[in-house]
């Protein structure tokens, strides 16, 4: 490690001791030096992971797979992996929640890469260093696939009592962890009246999601018996994706129970009245404003960037998506510095746990290929998406969306190449489909953690 560096470090107020692992290299002669002088420091490249969830734990195993001489060490603020996919049909009691989680240190170990359970704290590009609340450590190549955060500000402004208010109380469930758990708790504890279920406007995580929650919960009422409604409220005029096997779902399975409204943002909640108000826009194209009482909430606001992105400086837009060069997930700002998973944008990749697979592994042999000093991929496979929504206890419905790279021309007349999705919807729901669902999810798992 150079003066400088160490200097940096002193700074920040990190000793050596606290520097649980060195990072190489700001240059290439420092990469010596810092073997040097750290504990762990690593022989050759170290390539530094942000979360690890469905694409951070992919491009791990497969990073250390392609280029083993590497060291890939991944930091992840949570203890115990938890899955978002197939946590519907958890919340209506269809499986146990043992189906959804990993524990880290299993795959770590089997794999070869490095576990860290710490929160990042700021990113330094020019130094390459990442700081956390643990230690600091270089990198000379950075994966962030921190995911997504919420945005309450078009609800409650400024208020963010109130933003944690309505998160706590309406829990809005697209973020693993206790959200999942109080929800379910809801839905348990309900007894009647309205169960209100909003759909976040612009982009968000995974697009079905909503929709399936709605179906497994109206499952759960059927099964038990509940007298209640499910609302669900959407700003879009249908829902999207598989809107006609949702809708079929609603009509067809729970006719007392589903009551789906489109047209209907969210404008605000009124956490003391437990009313929500919402803007809804007519045939004729007026708006109206209306309050819906309700007896328990999953409000999912809009959706942003993890603020990890904007750390880094490698977002753009309003919502903090990361910028990339397409289609290798190589920031526009920073060759050494890759986004996947959910936090990035500009494409018409949806935000789902099977695109963030697929994308880890496109940035796995594209970092692998740089590190060993292979052609790097200029036209790399794309990922593709498939994803399974549950209807009831044993029906799923799916999508698969295929990507490809096509000429097209820019404002200016100029030959571009750009990414476009084909969508196959199969909207008939089918046992068959339900029992694909869980070989995806298992298949998935396997290929993350190994078993
Ligand atoms: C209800 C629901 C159902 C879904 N169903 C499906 C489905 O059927 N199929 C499908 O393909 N997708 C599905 N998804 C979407 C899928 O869960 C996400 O698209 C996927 O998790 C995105 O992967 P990621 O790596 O971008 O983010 P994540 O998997 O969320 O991983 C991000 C990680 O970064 C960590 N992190 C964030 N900030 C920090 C920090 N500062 N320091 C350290 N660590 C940090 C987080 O703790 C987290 O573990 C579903 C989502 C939901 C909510």
């Amino acid at each position: 490690m150079n003066l400088s560096r160490r200097d940096l470090l002193k700074a920040s107020g990190i000793g050596a001791a606290a520097l649980a692992l060195g990072g190489t290299t700001a240059s290439a002669a420092d990469t010596t030096a810092a073997s040097e002088e750290l504990m762990s420091a690593p022989t050759g490249k170290r390539v530094l992971i942000i979360g690890g969830g469905w694409g951070g734990l992919t491009a791990a195993r497969y990073i250390k797979k392609e280029a083993p001489e590497t060291e890939v060490v991944v930091l992840e603020k949570r203890d115990m992996f938890v899955s978002c996919p197939l946590s519907n049909e958890w919340l209506a009691g269809e499986i146990p929640m043992d189906f959804l989680t990993r524990d880290y240190f299993t795959a770590a170990k089997e794999f070869g890469y490095k576990m860290l359970q710490t929160t990042v704290t700021g990113i330094d590009r020019k130094t390459r260093i990442v700081t956390t609340t643990t230690g600091s450590i270089g990198y000379d190549y950075l994966v962030l696939s921190p995911g997504i955060a919420y945005d309450y500000s078009k609800w409650f402004g400024k208020d963010a009592l109130a933003a944690e208010r309505c998160r706590q109380e309406c829990p809005p469930a697209l973020i693993h962890g206790s959200e999942h758990v109080a929800l379910k708790k809801m839905l348990e504890d309900f007894e009647g009246g309205n169960f209100i279920i909003s759909v976040p406007d612009g982009a968000y995580r995974c697009p079905p999601a909503p929709y399936e929650r709605a179906a497994m919960m109206a499952h759960y009422m059927k099964k038990n018996g509940i007298k209640g409604k499910i609302i669900i409220l959407d700003p879009k005029a249908k829902p999207a994706p598989k809107g006609p096997g949702f809708l079929a779902a609603y009509k067809e399975l729970y006719p007392d129970i589903v009551d789906y409204r489109p047209n209907s943002l969210v404008k605000t909640v009124d956490l003391d009245k437990k009313e929500v108000v919402v803007t809804v826009t007519l045939a004729d194209e007026r708006t109206e404003e209306q309050r819906i009482p309700y007896a328990a909430a999953n409000l999912m606001p809009v959706n942003k960037a993890s603020d990890i992105i904007a750390m880094a400086g490698v977002s753009g837009g309003k919502a903090g998506w990361g910028v990339m060069t397409s289609p290798t997930f190589q920031t526009k700002a920073d060759e050494r510095v890759f986004v996947i998973g959910d936090a990035v944008g500009g494409y018409p990749y949806p935000k789902s746990g099977a695109i963030a697979n697929g994308q880890g592994h496109i940035v796995a042999s594209q970092i692998a290929s740089i590190i060993q000093g292979r052609p790097t991929l200029k036209e790399v496979t794309l990922p593709q998406n498939i994803c399974y929504s549950m209807v009831n206890g044993e029906e799923a419905i799916s999508i698969g969306v295929t990507f490809s790279l096509m000429d097209d021309k820019d404002l200016n007349g100029n030959d571009i190449k750009v990414i476009k999705p084909k969508m196959t919807e199969n909207n008939t729901r089918s046992t068959e489909m339900g029992k694909t669902t869980h070989e995806w999810y298992k298949g998935m798992m396997r290929d993350i953690f190994g078993s």
